[in-house]
């Protein structure tokens, strides 16, 4: 069983800057999206239409992805199949080569990521440049993005000043650590490269079947630019962003940005149907990634991870998240959405993460396509290798909880037994096999007096 994330989260919780960033990011995310998730009547109506939508969506996934490339053939675009992250890799770097380009600009994509097509790309003698801001942050630390939406999360701003005038070759030398400063700084740095590119890379929020169009939702207009300038176009995008039809738009457009960025609005949404003469990129190549995707849809249960919409609201709220941030996954997909979907797109990978996770519930009720992430972790645990294990230890409680007398028993000699750690309240570490428990949590001491025993002397 991997061990990664227990090891990692430990080396994350002892760092007080990290903790304080994430808090301070992920409290106030949180609260913009409450207020503008409360503002629709119908907030709880539309949640349960696009979960439906996704659900038709997966049992129809062949029927709609030949539906799309059909439709997105007849509009001028090329539609490339890939198996897996190799595959796509191989396609992307092979139509940069064939523009003639050796750098590539790139719109903000979780399927590039977890392709590595940077990585690829560098390997190849290739240049991918990110041109989101976050995105611009890690690049130029040459760090990992450590959120789905706001992968420098992990950042101040102090700490972005200094990133940008170590790293940033054209960085103003009075650069201050004004939010606005800091923009204006990008911005000008990234003109020259959108000027420059022939290739762009994105991914796509949603791949629409009925006329093979794609949608890019995006805060800055980075995405607009790499969209529209640049001669050649290739969109990596996962299977599963297909939607039947256009009209589906308007349900996931008002989930989307209230549930990630606590907008009512995103500021750009671009929309593209294949290549048109004199209108924005002529040669438009669509990459239609799998990477693991049809294994999910195998799973009648884990499959729901496929909804997906990549809002982050699950991140925001989750407490081990907060407290962790997004590297300690050690995947390109943290939090609770990270949790169910690493160990299904990569089986025998990650099995660790299904248990970071409190199973409070919080990341099911925020979802917008209303994902039951505490169903998929418990159905993943049950599969892992401490499936048995946990089984065994919950039957056992069961048998003794539903016998009285020796649940009673049982309590007091728990008592009995964790008086030595009674005035501290809970016990750290335990040999084991209780190590198991407390090797990644405190074990509570239970009280001195049973609810049974405290409502007796209550009474008498
Ligand atoms: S699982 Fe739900 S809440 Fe989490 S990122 Fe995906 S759509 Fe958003």
């Amino acid at each position: 069983m991997s061990t990664a994330f227990p090891k990692a989260a430990k080396v994350a919780l002892g760092m007080p800057q990290l903790r304080s960033n994430l808090a301070h990011a992920t409290g106030a995310i949180r609260a913009k999206r409450t207020d503008v998730a409360g503002e629709l009547d119908d907030w709880e109506e539309l949640r349960s239409t696009a979960a439906a939508v996704k659900a038709d969506v997966q049992h129809r996934l062949p029927e709609l992805a030949l539906e799309f490339e059909r439709n997105a053939r007849a509009a001028g675009a090329r539609v490339h199949w890939a198996r897996d992250a190799a595959e796509a890799n191989r396609i992307a770097a092979r139509i940069t080569c064939e523009a003639g380009a050796d750098e590539v600009v790139k719109v903000k994509s979780m399927a590039t990521q977890e392709i590595e097509l940077n990585e690829h790309f560098e390997a190849e003698g290739l240049a991918a440049w990110e041109t989101d801001l976050a995105e611009l942050i890690v690049q130029l630390a040459e760090d990992r993005p450590s959120h789905i939406l706001v992968p420098a999360i992990h950042y101040n701003r102090t700490e972005i000043r200094e990133i940008f005038n170590e790293r940033m070759p054209d960085a103003p030398s009075d650069l201050t650590d004004d939010p606005a400063a800091l923009a204006e700084a990008a911005r000008l740095h990234l003109r020259r490269r959108f000027l420059s590119a022939k290739v762009a890379v994105s991914g796509a929020n949603f791949a629409i079947a009925e006329s093979g169009a794609l949608v890019v939702v995006e805060s800055e207009g980075n995405g607009r630019m790499c969209l529209t300038m640049p001669e050649t176009l290739i969109s990596v995008v996962g299977i599963e962003k297909l939607l039947p039809r256009f009209d589906d738009l308007e349900v996931f457009m008002q989930l989307l940005p209230r549930s990630s960025t606590g907008e009512r609005m995103n500021p750009y949404t671009s929309v593209w149907t294949g290549a048109t003469e004199g209108d924005g990129p002529e040669d438009v190549h669509i990459i239609l990634l799998d990477n693991g995707r049809s294994g999910v849809l195998a799973d009648e249960v884990g499959r729901q991870a496929l909804s997906c919409i990549r809002c982050s609201a699950c991140l925001n709220v989750c407490p081990v998240y907060e407290r962790t941030g997004g590297h300690a996954y050690g995947h390109v997909y943290p939090g609770p959405i990270g949790a169910i979907l690493a160990p299904q797109l990569e089986p025998g990978e990650h099995d660790d993460l299904p248990y970071a996770s409190s199973l409070c519930g919080a990341c099911y009720e925020v979802c917008p396509v209303k994902i039951n992430i505490p169903e998929v972790l418990v159905h993943l645990r049950r599969q892992g290798p401490h499936g048995a294990g946990e089984r065994a230890v919950m039957g056992a409680a069961q048998r003794v909880m539903a016998r009285p007398r020796l649940w009673r028993a049982a309590l007091r000699a728990a008592r009995f037994l964790s008086r030595p750690w009674r005035g501290r309240g809970h016990v750290r570490r335990l040999p084991w096999p209780g190590s198991k428990w407390t090797g990644s949590r405190d074990m509570s001491v239970p009280p001195r007096l049973s609810f049974r025993d405290w409502w007796k002397e209550r009474e008498r």
